[in-house]
């Protein structure tokens, strides 16, 4: 027994300051065997009726309640609240008695505020699940799902900031779902979720908003809830190379203009390589191919840039690929590839100065001058009219710097949030989650790190 009812008042009042809750006094600590703390306390602060808000009379009972607490000091506690029946003293009062209550534990509440404000922050801040909140905290799932959405409510804006640089990028909501036909016996598509998300790519307010579905009425639809004010202020929009983001963007922001994201046109780019080497190499083996096959040794190397190769391997890819005329197709539209880059190339990150427009547009020509030459690799055509029915959108992000890289990791974020929730049934709280994840590098506070023990040496005069 740590503190007896009969200990002096001081006691009493530490035991108290140190439990921290208002309007109540510890008048018990004991320990169990097991380490558990079994704190007892009475309500102190004085009552009225909440009926006719008159002071209280007599006593009529005490109430033992047990409302679950949080850790204290790293230990479990039992919290024990005394609280007491009153009279009111008001005899013509309807409410003849009414129980005494303080704020962290309201009237018929078996949860003190403080613990669910801390398992509601642990899924906010700490991106842990409701479910694991819920057993860390000994209480239930929707306990621990309401307290978050309370905090997940009151920072979550739904009118975002005005924003220079918008994103935009979509993710799978779950997977999708089949059926078999009776009369055909093919697959026919029940369901295939998806999410619409909004960033912003310029400043720190992560994701501003997301919208079920991705046609371009669903894009257009959370873009036309904007404020024109809003939708005036975005400057540039970057996409993946997808028509469907481009068609809402041209009609609810028609003087915004548009960027591809760079990355998705090289990775096209490298796409059209191994598509080119895989066809060729079934055309000379009359098989797919092997890892024995030269062409094959050699497919990882031509996925790098040029600038990340060394002059060996170099030589190793000319020397394979310079033996056949299957090869020399792969070589062609390696150099396609490169081409491709070296209109990239001009960007400001790599230059470290502003492009022109003209020195891109003659890059590219170039690039389409090259696969126009060599129209006898079909692959090698689709791309170049892929990218030059893009070719406004890619020399914007190469002028305009913007790429959509804040966009694809806060939306590796979000596909991780759904992971972590073994899947969402409720679109709305997936949101939530999402939007909660994707905006906490925001919400941050500074690190905070232990400060160093100093020691404190009495220091000894020594005279002379
Ligand atoms: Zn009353």
């Amino acid at each position: 027994m740590l503190i007896k009812n009969d200990e002096p008042a001081c006691a009493q009042d530490m035991a108290s300051a140190l439990f921290g809750v208002d309007g109540v006094t510890v008048t018990e600590v004991e320990r169990e065997p097991g380490g558990r703390l079994t704190v007892w306390a009475r309500v102190t602060r004085p009552a009225a009726c909440p009926r006719c808000g008159t002071a209280a009379g007599r006593v009529h009972e005490y109430v033992v309640t047990r409302p679950r607490d949080a850790r204290a000091c790293g230990q479990d506690v039992d919290f024990r609240l005394v609280k007491r029946r009153m009279e009111c003293a008001d005899a013509a009062c309807p409410r003849a008695t009414f129980t005494e209550w303080v704020p962290q534990v309201p009237p018929r509440c078996t949860i003190t505020r403080r613990l669910l404000e801390h398992a509601g922050a642990e899924v906010a801040d700490r991106g842990i699940t409701p479910a694991e909140a819920a057993r860390d905290a000994g209480i239930s799932w929707p306990s621990v799902h309401g307290a978050f959405t309370q905090a997940a409510d009151q920072v979550l804006d739904d009118s975002p900031a005005p924003v220079a640089h918008l994103g935009i990028d979509e993710h799978r909501r779950g997977r999708p779902r089949w059926r078999t036909d009776d009369l055909t016996g093919e697959y026919v598509r029940l369901a295939d979720r998806w999410h619409v998300c909004f960033y912003d790519l310029g400043g720190q307010q992560g994701m501003l908003g997301q919208v079920e579905g991705r046609t371009s009425d669903d894009t257009a639809y959370w873009l036309a809830g904007a404020t024109p004010a809003w939708r005036d202020a975005v400057q540039v929009v970057a996409i993946d190379m997808c028509t469907i983001f481009l068609s809402a963007v041209r009609r609810m922001l028609p003087r915004a203009q548009v960027a591809v994201d760079l990355f998705h046109v090289v990775q096209l780019a490298v796409k059209t390589v191994g598509d080119v080497r895989r066809r060729a190499i079934r055309e000379k083996y009359g098989r797919r191919g092997k890892a024995s096959d030269p062409e094959y040794g050699i497919k990882h190397l031509l996925e790098r840039n040029l600038e990340n190769i060394s002059p060996d391997q170099f030589g190793k890819i000319i020397e394979t690929l310079d033996a056949s005329a299957e090869g020399q197709q792969i070589a062609i539209t390696w150099i396609a590839k490169e081409k491709l880059r070296h209109a990239l190339k001009l960007r400001a990150r790599v230059t470290g100065s502003t492009p022109c427009e003209r020195p891109v547009r003659d890059r590219l020509f170039t690039f389409y001058d090259w696969c126009a030459a060599h129209e006898d690799i079909p692959e090698l055509l689709t791309l170049a009219n892929t990218i030059s029915r893009w070719e406004n959108e890619i020399v914007t992000a190469v002028i305009t710097g913007v790429t959509n890289a804040t966009a694809e990791s806060l939306n590796r974020l979000a596909k991780l949030e759904a992971r972590h929730a073994y899947g969402f049934r409720n679109p709305a709280n997936q949101r939530r989650r999402v939007r909660i994840a994707c905006t906490r590098g925001t919400r941050r506070p500074p690190a905070r790190t232990a400060s160093a023990t100093r020691r404190v040496i009495k220091r000894k005069h020594h005279p002379g």
